[in-house]
């Protein structure tokens, strides 16, 4: 297929009232899908659509579908049939929005989950149009409360999902019940089998509408790829939610159980976290969304089945934590950001070979997705510093200190200078919050199990404490320059420096005791080969002030920063 110049609605000969509302809704021009849909499906042609997420297939079906209505006839005319009830409930509303200068068309969702009476009573009072998921259509199909003899158009849409989802039974139940003049409408992501031969059973004669797939991958999506292992996918995770501080993330996983595990993983680490997929019971999903809506819930950790329902405009980053299976599920999963104009970025890890399969992906998507370095955790230290600098900075431009200022007067003079006292705060703000996250992620989770399955304990020698670098194999460091650099900066003698673990993204080594603070304090702001470093005792280390946790945690201010702080405040 070439390429699709798109329309604009007036071309379309749209009737003033639909017109009128899609100006209402804000749509300029219509989009590909639609370019080409709209007068296909108006001129009464059995259409087979194909787009990705997020083209605007909803009023390709949905304008001329409306168009196709008899507003005086009060009898059933349109049934759309949608995999989930989030999906029916959304098509709906966007008809409704349609509808909004031709209120006389009704159009009602139909769903499990609701009390079927007042379905029912919906329905008796006469719906031109109406939105369901299979088994409840089927349900008041046998009920009687649901006459398909009067359908002029039926439209399936994302007919795959409800493929997989196993309602090809139902579907041929509900279309086997229709008139044969009837016309036939199929939406669908993707072409399995199945959906052709759903085609061929129930289309006639179909027209097969494809964007093409150059025009598929927004430009606006940032699109970039790690390499990882499997262990540290988790760390890497929080990496990029830490430096990239995103209000609203999508985390793709390949499996419900994958999820699950992943959710578990960011809650113990402080984030909001919560999975959607299909075992969740609907009231659950429903929670889940409505927390995700409202800002609550930050990283929504979901199935690819499931995300399709997610109908949030904007999510700023999606994670691809497993790579996709399918090409078509990449530009699925990376379209749920950037979307209605605005620009998103997606991460995608990639473990071995898959790299091999990445290719494959960014070339049948057209799509760049450039390699990318992990964040470390002096990056994310220094995102986080440059942030609460210029909010300082817009705190005193915005004035109205006074009330502050008296209390700094009380702390400046000749014993502290001004300088000494901002210093502190600054430490108090800063400081604390990432010591503690060091501890969070350094111990807790990879290095240890790390170190156990190398037969040693995570525990530092007798007499020995143990330090953590922020530094590692990602930055080609091996353990002569770790002992180069301590002995030479510090004069610890290296025969002196024990046990180093060098993991991707950080180290471990062991100091006696004796000289653990000449090596604190030696290497502040010491480079080794050319990576600015930060030590730090390591976490869970005796030496370890036991409070210090519980401090920084009632110091988290800054509102914009969330993720664990929140949650922190939550503990209290
Ligand atoms: P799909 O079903 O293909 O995933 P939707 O129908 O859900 O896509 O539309 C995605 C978003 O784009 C919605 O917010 C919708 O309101 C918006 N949209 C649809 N058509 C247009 C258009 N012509 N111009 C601007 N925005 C549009
Ligand atoms: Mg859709």
């Amino acid at each position: 297929m070439e390429d699709i110049k798109t329309m604009s609605f007036e071309e379309m000969y749209l009737s003033p009232e639909i017109a009128k509302a899609i100006k209402d809704m804000g749509f300029e021009e219509a989009t590909p899908i639609q370019s080409q849909a709209i007068s296909l499906i108006r001129a009464g042609r059995d259409v087979l659509g194909q787009s990705q997420t997020g083209t605007g297939k909803t009023a390709a079906f949905g304008i001329p579908c409306i168009e196709m209505i008899d507003e005086h006839d009060r009898n059933l005319q349109a049934v759309i049939l949608a995999p989930t009830r989030e999906l029916a409930i959304q098509i709906c509303e966007e008809f409704r929005k349609l509808l909004k200068y031709k209120d006389s068309i009704k159009v009602v969702p139909i769903y499990g989950g609701q009390p079927i009476d007042r379905q029912i009573m919906a329905l008796k009072r006469g719906v031109q149009v109406v939105v369901g998921t299979p088994g409840r259509v089927m349900d008041h199909m046998d009920r009687r409360t649901l006459k398909m003899e009067t359908v002029k158009i039926v439209i399936l849409d994302e007919a795959d999902e409800m493929l997989d989802m196993g309602f090809r039974e139902d579907i041929e139940t509900i279309l086997g019940k229709m008139p044969a003049k009837r016309q036939t409408v199929l939406f669908s992501a993707t072409m399995p089998p199945g959906i052709l031969s759903l085609t061929k059973e129930f289309q006639l004669e179909p027209e097969h509408v494809k964007v093409v797939r150059k025009e598929l991958t927004a430009p606006l999506i940032d699109q970039h790829y790690y390499e990882v292992n499997e262990r540290s996918k988790t760390e890497a995770l929080s990496r990029i939610i830490d430096m990239q501080n995103p209000s609203l993330s999508l985390v793709f996983c390949n499996t419900k159980r994958r999820v699950d595990e992943v959710v578990e993983r960011l809650q113990g680490r402080g984030y909001f976290a919560e999975a959607l997929h299909g075992d969740l019971k609907q009231a659950q999903r429903d929670m889940v969304m409505k927390k995700f809506r409202n800002g609550t819930l930050e990283i929504l950790v979901a199935t690819d089945v499931a995300a399709r329902g997610i109908d949030v405009d904007d999510i700023d980053i999606v994670v691809n934590y497993d790579l996709p299976q399918d090409e078509e599920y990449y530009i699925h999963r990376i379209g749920r950001t950037a979307r209605a104009g605005r620009s998103g970025k997606a991460f995608t890890f990639v473990v071995g070979k898959e790299v091999y399969k990445l290719r494959d992906i960014s070339r049948y998507t057209n799509a760049k997705i450039q390699k990318g370095k992990l964040p470390t955790l002096s990056d994310i230290e220094e995102a986080k510093a440059s942030k609460f600098l210029e909010k300082v900075k817009s705190l005193v431009d915005e004035g109205q200190l006074s009330k502050y200022v008296n209390l700094a007067e009380r702390l400046v003079g000749d014993e502290y200078s001004a300088m000494d006292v901002a210093a502190a705060l600054i430490k108090m703000n800063l400081y604390d919050e990432n010591a503690m996250e060091i501890e969070e992620v350094s111990y807790s989770d990879k290095p240890r199990r790390s170190s156990e399955q190398r037969g040693r304990s995570h525990q530092p020698e007798q007499g020995m404490v143990r330090l953590y670098l922020n530094i590692g194999k990602a930055n080609r460091i091996m353990a002569k320059d770790v002992v180069g650099a301590i002995a030479g900066e510090t004069g610890v003698p290296g025969k002196l420096i024990g046990a180093i673990d060098i993991f991707d993204e950080f180290t471990f080594v062991d100091i006696p005791r004796e000289y653990a603070h000449t090596v604190l304090d030696g290497m502040k702001n010491k480079k080794v080969k050319g990576n600015k470093v930060n030590v730090q005792k390591a976490a869970g280390d005796q030496m370890r002030k036991p409070q210090s946790k519980s401090f920084s945690r009632d110091h988290h201010k800054d509102g914009k920063d969330k993720g664990r702080k929140k949650f922190f405040g939550f503990m209290g």
